[in-house]
Order: C-alpha cells, then structure tokens, then sequence
C-alpha cells in the first residue's frame, strides 16, 4: 500500500494522540492571541497548561458560526495582518459572511492536505487533473489547485460552467481525473449524450473525485456508472480549510478524517454530549496546524458518525461516514422531522427516476404541503400514461414508507428543474417567506 505520508498515516493511535496531545496545547496558546478567543478564555480562566491529553478538549467551550460571525472580520485573527496572505470567506445569501485568514504555513499545511487525500484516493503525479469549481472566494478552486500541485499532477484550473469547453478540455489535454460537485457531473454528462459522445469511450478518465454538498451512496453509483470509474467523496468546510478535511480512500468504506490536523467529536446536537460508539451526531473540529487563525470546537452542524474498526488500507486516522444532512437542513414538515437525503436515497435507488429533484414545502389553508418535483429518466419519459401513473404512486409510497409523510409526487421532464451554478438546491421553503429558499449552502 502507498501512502503520501507513510509515518504520519498509519501512526499507533496512541503516538496520534499524544501528537494531537502537544499541538493542541500549541492551539490553545496561539488562540489566546486572538480577541476573542482571549477575552473568552481569560473570562473562563482557561489557560494553555489546562491542556495535557486529548480528553482535555471537552473542558473547552464550543464556537458556532454565528460567534464567527459576531466577530467579522479579524475578531479570531491571531496574527497581525501583515503576516497573513490569504481569506477566505464563506458568504451565505444573507447575513454576515464568515471569514477565514491563512498564513503561509497554513498553506502549504492545507496544501498537503489536499495532496495526501488525493493520494489516498489513488491520484498520483502522472495524471492530468481537472478542477472543474469555482476559484474565487470558495475553497474547493484554489484548495484542490494547490494540493493537486503540490502532488505534482498536471492541473487544469478548468474553474465553473461552460461543459462544452469542460469536454473540450477533457478530451484535448487526456485528463484523467476530475474534481466536481456531484449535481454539476450529473449536467455533464448530458453535455457529453448532446455531442454523441461518452465518457467511457471518448475521454481518458479514470477517478472522480467529488464532493461539497451531500449525496448518498446510490447517487455515487449513478455517477460512477455514467463516467464508467470511481467516484471518491472529499468532505470539508471552509472554516476547517476547505477540501481536504476527510476523504476517501481506495477502500471506498468512509472518509479518513485527518487527526493530525483535526480533532474530531460526534456530539449530540441536542444534549452537546458525545454519542456513543458508532452513533450519528454533529461533527465537531479542532484545528491543530492552522496559525493564522485556529478554531477550536467548531460545531459544523454536518451529521455523520465514526465507522468503527480498522480501515483495510493501512491508515490509523479515523473514518467518518458520508455526511447524512446538516442539522439546519432539516425541515419539519406535518410535524415529522424529514432530511433532504432521505428522500434521494428514495429516488435515486428507483432507475426510472432522473438524477435531479426538488422538495418545495408550502401552507395552503393554514396546512404544510409538501411537494417532491422528480426529473425522469430519459429513457423512462415516454407518453405511456398508465406508466407515469403507476411510478408517480410507487415514488409516493415509498418516499412515505421512508419519512412517514405522503408527498405529492410530480414527475417533470428530463432536465426541467433550475440548475443553480454552484451547488445543488434541494429544498425550496415558501412557508414563511416570498419564495425564499432555505438550504442553500452557498458555493460557486
Ligand atoms: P463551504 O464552507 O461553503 O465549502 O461548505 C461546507 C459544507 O458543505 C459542509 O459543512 C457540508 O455541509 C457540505 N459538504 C462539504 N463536503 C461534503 C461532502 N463530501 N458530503 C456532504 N456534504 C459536504
Ligand atoms: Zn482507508
């Protein structure tokens, strides 16, 4: 087995912890430097000698976004300005952005991140990378370009949009690997049916590598059938860097979350206690190797948990498992708790479904409804009504069975539903607002 970093990757978990042990308390100590770490912590009489294990962290409290935000622009800055080179913000469609700073060793930190995640996920410095994702304020642009270069792959800043010139590029330079969201390889791949062209056929690619928004397992699988290779989920959040927080290795059986630089926690969002053993709950980081701007405890709101045992490939760093929602995703619909994946895990596993959905929620007379608009497959939409009719009630019951209210389900076709430039929308919320939409996260 091939590892970017054999020590680091495969440390005794307790040398990991003991790592993880030392640069905490190098953590504590640099963010006492900041504002508002500092005024906080002096408030609590929290000090870095306070740190001597791993456990120590629970005694610590958490940061949200919105204390990020209260604290815009420079309040978790630790550094003077002068010593940084980079930000990075995550900008919501209302409301304070958040704002992230780097300094060089940041990174070069991320940096190496990235490239020992794409490692793992067997790319290597003879491919021919292409990112296709915005490279601007969002990290996933600059945050794959530099680790991929840093592994020395050819790379391709292919940035957003434009699939004509995506597939040009693709087949002009014999790319063999793509960095995407799940929802835009979806749009390629039609791009590729307009041209008379298929990917299997007509490109040299060989990985995928995709993530920033959630998708279940059975939309990998519809991703790694249309392209004819496999798909790896990369996970990260622009307050922890950006990509390369957790990824997949070629085990494909869960993200390897990289303890070095992290210290994860699955706590009940409810309670804030840890789960038990193997139990989904909010994942919680520490970052251990970020100078400019450490952060300690920050509740992401992603819902996952710890895959138990050993991972075949070798690696001692934990695994999380696929990101199932965030809990701000979540919608009450009918007075019944319902996540977003739920109903794609429904769909997607129905092979007359298409690959794009939307959920709008409504009150008409005072009571919720709930619609779920399902793009067919090609092949599926065809004027045989009776069919339609009989996978509108089949799609209806079993997304019933799954959340326990009935939907309406209306079946559009192949390609009707908006197609936002960034990241998917799967939620369109018009109870309280005029049309707003809840459950954008925004990207590029
Ligand atoms: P941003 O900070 O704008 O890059 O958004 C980060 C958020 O995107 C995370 O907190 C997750 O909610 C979501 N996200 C990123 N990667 C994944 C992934 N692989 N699977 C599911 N959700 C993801
Ligand atoms: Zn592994």
């Amino acid at each position: 087995m091939d590892y970017w970093e054999p020590e680091l990757e495969t440390l005794p978990r307790d040398t990991l912890e003991r790592f993880q042990a030392r640069r905490l308390g190098q953590t504590v100590e640099r963010a006492l430097n900041s504002p508002w770490y500092g005024e906080a912590y002096a408030r609590q009489g929290i000090t870095p000698d306070d740190i001597r294990s791993v456990d120590d962290l629970r005694t610590l409290p958490f940061t949200t976004k919105d204390d990020l935000r209260a604290h815009f622009p420079y309040g978790l800055l630790c550094l003077p300005l002068r010593e940084t080179v980079r930000l990075h913000s995550s900008s919501g469609t209302t409301g304070t952005p958040t704002v992230i700073f780097h300094n060089r060793h940041d990174l070069a930190s991320w940096a190496n991140l990235v490239a020992r995640s794409m490692f793992a996920a067997g790319v290597r410095d003879t491919d021919v990378f292409q990112n296709i994702c915005g490279y601007g304020l969002f990290t996933g642009g600059l945050g794959f370009q530099y680790g991929a270069e840093r592994l020395g792959a050819l790379t391709i800043p292919a940035g957003s949009g434009n699939s004509r010139r995506q597939i040009k590029l693709m087949r002009d330079y014999g790319t063999t690997v793509i960095h995407t969201i799940p929802s835009y390889l979806v749009r390629l791949r039609a791009v590729f049916d307009e041209l008379g062209l298929d990917p299997r056929r007509d490109t040299r690619l060989r990985l995928l590598l995709i993530g920033a928004e959630p998708h279940t397992e059975a939309t990998r699988r519809r991703v790694q059938d249309m392209f004819g290779v496999k798909a790896y989920n990369s996970y990260g959040l622009s307050e922890m860097n950006g990509p390369g927080v957790a990824f997949e290795c070629e085990a494909q059986s869960g993200l390897h979350l990289w303890e070095d630089a992290f210290i994860p926690e699955i706590v009940d969002p409810e309670t804030l206690g840890p789960v038990g053993p193997g139990e989904f709950g909010e994942l919680v980081l520490t970052t251990l190797d970020r100078e400019a701007m450490p952060i300690i405890r920050y509740r992401t709101r992603d819902l996952t948990r710890f895959i138990p045992g050993p991972c075949p490939c070798g690696r001692t760093h934990r695994r999380i498992d696929r990101i199932a929602g965030r809990s701000d995703d979540m919608f009450i619909v009918k007075g019944v708790n319902v996540f977003p994946m739920q109903i794609e895990a429904v769909l997607m596993r129905i092979p007359e479904v298409g690959h794009d959905y939307l959920i709008v929620l409504d009150r008409v007379h005072g009571l919720d409804t709930l619609v779920v608009r399902v793009e067919m497959h090609p092949e599926s939409f065809t004027g045989d009504f009776a069919a339609l009719e009989e996978l509108r009630d089949r799609i209806t019951r079993e997304i019933r069975d799954e959340i326990l209210v009935t939907p309406k389900v209306e079946l559009v076709e192949p390609g009707a539903l908006p197609k936002p430039e960034g990241k998917a929308v799967r939620v369109r919320d018009r109870r309280n607002e005029t049309g707003a939409e809840a459950n954008v996260t925004p990207g590029e």
